[in-house]
């Protein structure tokens, strides 16, 4: 709908490389659970979720709280790596409430600010402690914007926007992307086990639980287990990155937890603080914990407020309910769109929890819906290879009645094409 925006001061200041506010030409001042809220008075319900950094949506008020009371009492704001009171709570809260009840006895490394730090730790780190220097990862990857994360990125237009070759990355399909009917763990196989013995063992192979970015692709337990079980063999890392598939968007803590698999290296950021607060970390198995003091370091690495923040969503998860209502939200949310895709030819549905893609095959068509979408009050993104396949990422506690009006918007927008 029309919109009398004053976007001058963007179209005229801003680096041409801005992307997701080109669709959406409204001034956002606020938000509010579920809703974002405009400058001229607009409500939206917010499917985005910042890419899944908004996970509990807006301001939820519990970490509002906490975070207020921390500022009043004047904590620290910046620590770089000295030992603060709101680390040690997070490191314990974490240990407590998502790594012991796992089973998993990660170590914990902050590297912030933002999710692509944490694959390049992920990436240097797993060098170092193998001492090999090539890693495989995935066509339709995501990973990241910098030099590392990019050349594990499967986006070739990405790798050469940042100027990134192929060098020290093997490429396979992922199980179920375009080309999924190749058996890439049979191919990791014979490299791996090459009887000429030409073939140099890799450092890791790197991979997404579910490939969110390239279109959301859910990859099976079975998969999983298969990936896990060769790695190990051949005494090669498996890092896997959950920054924006973990932290409750496919129904628990982490996205790989359904396949029972035990990563030598996890990646998370995005929702961590649950506030929207950039933080990311590694989580490192027992043995490979190799550097130094010192040998990793950067000035915000780990961030005060998302501590506070990050350590009071962790008290999400100790609520009695909590997990059983992401469940209810995601079989309503994977029910209601799977049932209206049924009987349709033209459209694939993929996903699991409160994430959802719903594959158009033609991206000239889903940038229509995107924006009948945001005219009839709902936000959302596009992801997969040239954009064709509509992402619902709405915040894993939204409301039931909030839930079915967002995905009522988005199936007439396609009913209407
Ligand atoms: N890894 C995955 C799976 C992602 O989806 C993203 C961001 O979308 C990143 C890494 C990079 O995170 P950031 O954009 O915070 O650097």
């Amino acid at each position: 709908g029309g919109t009398t925006a004053d976007l001058s001061v963007f179209e005229r200041h801003e680096s041409e490389v801005r992307f997701y506010s080109r669709k959406f030409p409204v001034v956002f001042t606020h938000g509010r659970g579920s809703w974002l809220h405009t400058e001229d008075g607009r409500a939206y319900l917010d499917f985005f979720c910042g890419a899944s950094a908004l996970n509990y949506g807006h301001n939820l008020p519990l970490l509002k709280e906490r975070l207020l009371d921390y500022l009043a009492s004047d904590g620290l704001i910046h620590g770089l790596d000295l030992h603060t009171s709101a680390k040690r709570e997070f490191l314990r809260r974490f240990h407590e409430v998502v790594l012991a009840p796992r089973g998993l006895d990660h170590r914990v490394q902050f590297c912030g600010p933002t999710g692509t730090d944490a694959v390049e730790a992920a990436l240097k780190l797993a060098r170092k402690a193998t001492g090999r220097q090539t890693v495989v990862a995935f066509t339709g990857a995501f990973h990241g914007m910098s030099r590392g994360s990019l050349s594990v990125t499967g986006s070739r237009s990405a790798r050469r926007a940042g100027g990134v070759g192929l060098q020290d990355v093997v490429f396979v399909p992922y199980e179920q992307g375009p080309g999924g009917d190749f058996d890439s763990i049979v191919y990791l196989e014979r490299l791996l086990s090459d009887p000429a013995g030409g073939t140099e063992l890799p450092a890791a192979v790197i991979v997404e639980a579910v490939q969110v970015d390239g279109g959301v692709y859910p990859a099976s337990a079975g998969w999983l287990r298969r990936l896990r079980d060769l790695t190990e063999r051949w005494g090669v890392l498996l890092i896997v990155d959950d920054i924006q598939a973990g932290i409750g968007r496919t129904g628990d803590f982490f996205s790989f937890s359904h396949a029972g698999v035990v990563p030598d290296l996890i990646t998370l950021s995005k929702s961590l603080s649950g506030y929207g607060l950039p933080l990311s970390l590694l989580l490192i198995a027992p043995g490979i914990d190799v550097w130094k003091p010192g040998e990793h370091t950067g000035t915000f690495r780990g961030n005060q407020l998302a501590f506070v923040t990050a350590a009071a969503a962790l008290d999400l998860w100790t609520e009695s309910g909590f997990t059983d209502r992401l469940a209810d939200r995601g079989r309503q949310l994977q029910g209601a769109v799977r049932a209206w895709a049924e009987p349709r030819t033209d459209v694939t549905v993929r996903g699991r929890g409160l994430l959802v893609g719903i594959d158009t095959g033609d991206a000239a068509r889903a940038g229509r819906v995107q924006q009948r979408c945001f005219a009839d009050g709902l936000v959302l993104e596009l992801c997969g290879r040239d954009d064709h396949v509509i992402k619902l990422m709405p915040p894993v506690n939204i409301s039931a009645e909030d839930l079915e009006h967002g995905v009522r918007i988005v199936t007439s927008a396609l009913d209407a094409e």
